[in-house]
């Protein structure tokens, strides 16, 4: 066991959030942290990113545990303010400390710890993976702290299924015409809500989680002109990566048919791309359960999770098939929830998170 302490590295981390690609003070601390426990250290990696290295004596897989650096941006009173309200700060305390009580465990192999930058902006994970942080990793655990919504304080899941999410941008391209000849216009705000109808008709496998809304209709300048342009926003999600594929070709299908209908145009883009579905190994999922059976016992231990929002850490899997991912939730009575802005948690529980993320290194690389 090292002497770091999960609690008082969550304070200190707590007090320092940073927004996403610009976690400079948290890397330097996580980094120099690190170099004392004897990792190799890469740094810059996707702008902020670190990479420990830490290799056992005998030949074996390599693991890598991922914690994520970033806060969010809130304007409170007026005035812009960062803050840890996803609970970032506890991933990376729980990973840093993971990774010291580790350094006495690792028989074989190569432990990796990834702090990856910019995950609230779903582009952390592909700027890592673009440096080659990825390459050569055999196994990938994330973890994210449950608000009390999803499980209570102290128990943990073994699995967090998110969904594969996307943010959808239309642009509509009518004719314009003045208001008393919209005969001779193609009114692109009329296009808009057509497509908005054909949306609002799609059917999707009805035994699976999805949703698809229009967030936004912009278009028109004044009464008396017909609006020759539109800009519609919609937010989708799906419980898999096939069910979003189904989803996306039938929201062009909608899209280009009722623009079409009208005589518009309609040009559909995907400022964000799309986030993937988590795909979890099944070994890795079971094995993480094991461990958290041994941590906090079997009466803790909670039913896999179905999250409908998005985590960049499931491009790791998607893009590199043989990686075997698990992901696991930590009970810390995180309230109101996650994103608020009041958001706080219980510090105590993160021990749960350090002590199943040491027996899952011992298991694969002890
Ligand atoms: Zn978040
Ligand atoms: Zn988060």
């Amino acid at each position: 066991m090292s002497n770091l302490d999960v609690v008082k590295i969550y304070d200190e981390l707590h007090k320092m959030p940073e927004l996403g690609f610009e976690e400079v003070k948290t890397s330097e601390y996580l980094a120099a942290e690190l170099e004392k426990l004897g990792y190799k250290v890469t740094k810059n990696i996707g702008v902020t990113g670190i990479i420990g290295e830490l290799k056992g004596a005998e030949p074996g897989p390599t693991l890598m545990l991922r914690a994520d650096m970033d806060a969010l941006p809130f304007v409170i009173d007026g005035k812009d303010e960062c803050r840890h309200a996803c609970g970032h700060d506890a991933h990376c305390a729980m990973a840093l400390v993971a990774a010291a009580n580790a350094v006495a465990k690792v028989k074989k192999g190569t432990l990796k710890i990834l702090f990856q930058p910019g995950e609230e902006t779903l582009k952390g994970a592909l700027a890592v993976m673009e440096e080659g942080a990825l390459e050569g990793v055999d196994y990938v655990i994330g973890l994210h702290i449950r608000p009390v919504q999803d499980i209570p304080d102290g128990t943990m899941s073994p699995a967090v299924n998110h969904a594969s999410s996307t943010f959808i941008h239309v642009d509509v391209e009518g004719v314009g015409a003045h208001g008393s000849r919209p005969h001779l216009g193609v009114n692109a705000v009329e296009t808009a809500a057509l497509i908005t109808n054909a949306i609002m008709a799609m059917k999707l496998n009805p035994t699976m989680a999805w949703s698809c809304k229009v967030t936004g209709i912009t278009g028109g300048t004044v009464a008396n002109i017909i609006p020759d342009h539109a800009k519609m926003v919609i937010d989708a999600r799906a419980q898999t990566n096939e069910l979003m594929e189904d989803l996306l070709a039938k929201l062009h299908q909608a899209v280009e048919g009722a623009a079409t209908a009208m005589g518009a145009k309609a040009v559909v883009s995907f400022p964000g791309g799309v986030i993937p579905a988590a795909e979890l190994n099944p070994d890795m999922t079971k094995l993480i359960a094991e461990c958290i059976v041994d941590v906090v016992g079997e009466e803790k231990l909670r039913p896999e999770i179905i999250n409908p929002g998005g985590e960049d850490f499931h491009y790791f899997a998607r893009k590199i098939p043989s990686i075997k991912a698990g992901y696991f939730g930590v009970g810390s009575g995180a309230a109101p929830g996650l994103h608020d802005k009041d958001m706080a948690l219980n510090p105590e529980s993160l021990k749960n998170g350090v002590a199943v993320l040491e027996k899952v290194v011992e298991r694969i690389l002890g």
